[in-house]
């Protein structure tokens, strides 16, 4: 196994663009040392799937960023199918998940990078790892934009990790909150005002929470990831 450089720590000064001021609080990561980190990882990864045509098995829609970026840098032979993932959810813990798209590519006896935008709770990766395996490919790695530890629950194995983040509600890059910020090319913290007029039926106890704690999201989910 290669040298991998850690990830990078989520920090930045950056000022939020005059348009985005109202609902992104901070900007986490800016554009550039995103482009730095997924040129790095990149290249991790062509070092480790040297040799063998892989299969980058994608999930929608968060990682359209991303992957995007980190696909264009990798210059060797790869397959590229994607599986569809979606949770309709009020407050935190995430609900039942609904595949929109199923894998088509034959990954059986291939090397496979699956690609997700953040792990959270890792339910989601590890229900979709599950699948995948099933699938009998030769080895499985994972690799993810964000990693938010803190809110661990299923054990999941990452591969490659770009950056470790705090318990915050994030969007842009590819990250969404109720499919809006996708298009931000930076990783922000979203403003807990926009929950609080997104989701009025939270209760007030849980929008106390989440004023209390700044940004450090427990209680309120996206409706859709
Ligand atoms: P998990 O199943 O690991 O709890 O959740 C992973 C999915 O939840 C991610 O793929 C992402 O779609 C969504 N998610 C988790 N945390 C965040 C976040 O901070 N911001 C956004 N936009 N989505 C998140
Ligand atoms: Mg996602």
């Amino acid at each position: 196994m290669s040298q991998r450089a850690p990830p990078a720590p989520a920090r930045s000064n950056a000022r939020v663009p005059e348009r985005w001021r109202k609902e992104v609080e901070r900007i986490l990561i800016t554009e550039d040392q995103i482009a730095r980190r997924v040129r790095q990882m990149s290249r991790e990864i062509e070092r480790d799937f040297a040799g063998r045509e892989m299969a980058v098995v994608s999930l929608l829609n968060g990682t359209v960023m991303f992957l995007a970026d980190l696909i264009r840098h990798l210059s060797v032979p790869l397959r590229l199918d994607f599986i569809g993932v979606s949770s309709y959810r009020l407050g935190t813990e995430s609900a039942d998940l609904v595949f929109t798209k199923e894998l088509r590519l034959d990954v059986r006896g291939r090397d496979v990078l699956l690609v997700d935008d953040i792990l959270d709770t890792g339910k989601t990766l590890s229900r979709v790892l599950d699948k995948v395996r099933a699938l009998r490919p030769r080895r499985i790695k994972t690799c993810v934009l964000l990693n938010k530890a803190a809110r661990r629950v299923e054990d999941v194995k990452t591969d490659y990790v770009g950056f470790e983040i705090p318990d915050f509600f994030v969007v842009g890059y590819g990250l969404d909150f109720g499919e809006r910020y996708r298009n931000l090319p930076f990783v922000g913290v979203l403003h807990p005002r926009v929950y609080q007029t997104a989701c009025p039926r939270i209760d007030s106890a849980e929008t106390k929470k989440v004023k209390g704690r700044g940004n450090a999201r427990s209680t309120i989910s996206p409706l859709s990831r």
